[in-house]
C-alpha cells in the first residue's frame, strides 16, 4: 500500500518506520529536516512538501501536535490533494470538536476518515506495540486496522467518528487521577509512619490496586520499576498528561458532563507545570507531596 505519514516526531517517526517495515511504501513529511531525514534512514521516502506526499497514495495517516494543526494539514494540503477515495487517520491526540468537523469535510470531499488516537508513549511507537481507538463507521473502520497492525497491538473500533477521542480523553482522565491518589497514598503511608514498600504490597493485592500502583509506582525505589527510578526523566511528560487534561475538560464542558475530580487533576498538573515539572514524568507529583 502507499501511505503518506505527516508528522515524524517522536511517536510518528517510529509509527512511520513500522509501517515500512511491514512492506509499504511510505511517503514521509515533517516540517523539521531532521525528523525527515531519520525517516528515509528509516525505509521511509522523504518528501518536501504534503501535496506531493499525498499524490496517488491510498491513506494518510497524521500524527501532528494539535488540532489546529491537523485542521490546517487536511484542510490546506490533504484535502483536494489526495486521490478520492483515499482513506485518513489522524492518530493525533486533539480535541473532540475539531476531530468531528474535519472527518466531515474530507466525507464531503470524497474520502473516509477516522480518529485514531494511541495509548502508549514513545517506546510503544518504536515497538509497535501501540493501543489504536478507533473511531469510525464499520467498513471504514475495516480499512484503517489494516493500516493500523503494524503499529499496533490492540486496535479497537470504539464507536463512530470522534469515538477513538472521547476514549482517549476520558482514559487519560481516570490516569491522572488514579496517578495523584497512587501519590498521594504512598506520601500518607509513608508520614503515617508505615514503609511505603510495605503498603505498596499490601494496596497493590487489596482493593488499591490500579495501574499507576501495581505497574508504574511513582515512588523511587518502591514496587514497580518507573520513571521515579531515574529522577523522573522518560516516561509521560507532565505538560503532555496537562495538554489531554484540557482536551477532556473541553470535552466535558461541551458535552454537560461534571467532572470534579478531572478539574482538580488539571490544577495539580497546571501547577506543576507553571513550577517548572512540565519535562518532568506523570508521576513527579509525589514530589509536591
Ligand atoms: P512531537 O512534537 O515529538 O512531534 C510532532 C511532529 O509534528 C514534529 O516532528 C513537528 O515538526 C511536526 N509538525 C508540526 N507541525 C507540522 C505541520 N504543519 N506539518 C508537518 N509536520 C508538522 O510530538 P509527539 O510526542 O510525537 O506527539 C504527537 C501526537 O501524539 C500528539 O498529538 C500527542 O498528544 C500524541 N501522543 C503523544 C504521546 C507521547 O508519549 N509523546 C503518547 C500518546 C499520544
Amino acid at each position: 500500500m502507499k501511505i503518506a505519514f505527516i508528522g515524524l516526531g517522536n511517536m510518528g517517526g517510529g509509527m512511520a518506520a513500522n509501517l515500512a517495515k511491514a512492506g509499504h511504501e511510505v511517503h514521509a513529511f515533517d516540517l523539521s529536516a531532521e525528523a525527515l531525514a531519520k525517516a528515509g534512514e528509516n525505509g521511509c521516502s522523504p518528501f518536501t512538501t504534503v501535496p506531493e506526499a499525498v499524490a496517488g497514495v491510498d491513506a494518510v495517516v497524521t500524527m501532528l501536535p494539535n488540532g489546529g494543526i491537523v485542521k490546517a494539514v487536511y484542510t490546506n494540503d490533504v484535502i483536494g490533494k489526495a486521490p478520492k477515495g483515499a482513506l485518513f487517520l489522524d492518530c493525533s491526540t486533539i480535541d473532540l470538536a475539531t476531530a468531528r468537523e474535519v472527518a466531515a469535510l474530507a466525507v464531503e470531499a470524497g474520502y473516509e476518515m477516522a480518529d485514531a488516537p494511541v495509548s502508549g508513549g514513545i517506546a510503544a511507537a518504536n515497538g509497535g506495540t501501540l493501543t489504536f481507538m478507533v473511531g469510525a463507521s464499520d467498513a471504514t473502520f475495516e480499512k484503517a486496522k489494516a493500516v493500523l497492525e503494524p503499529m499496533a497491538k490492540a486496535v479497537i473500533h470504539a464507536g463512530d467518528v470522534g469515538a477513538g477521542q472521547v476514549a482517549k480523553m476520558c482514559n487519560n482522565m481516570l490516569l491522572a487521577i488514579h496517578m495523584i491518589g497512587t501519590c498521594e497514598a504512598l506520601a500518607l503511608a509513608e508520614k503515617a509512619g508505615l514503609d511505603p514498600q510495605k503498603f505498596y504490597e499490601i494496596s497493590s493485592k487489596s482493593t488499591g490496586y490500579c495501574w499507576s500502583l501495581n505497574d508504574y509506582t511513582p515512588a523511587p525505589g518502591i514496587g514497580a520499576a518507573s520513571p521515579a527510578d531515574n529522577d523522573y526523566a522518560g516516561g509521560f511528560a507532565s505538560a503532555l498528561m496537562l495538554k489531554d487534561l484540557r482536551l477532556a475538560m473541553e470535552g466535558a464542558a461541551t458535552a454537560g458532563a461534571t467532572v470534579p475530580m478531572g478539574e482538580h487533576a488539571k490544577a495539580i498538573y497546571e501547577a506543576f507545570v507553571a513550577d517548572g515539572g512540565g519535562n518532568k514524568d506523570f508521576g513527579a507529583i509525589f514530589t509536591t507531596l
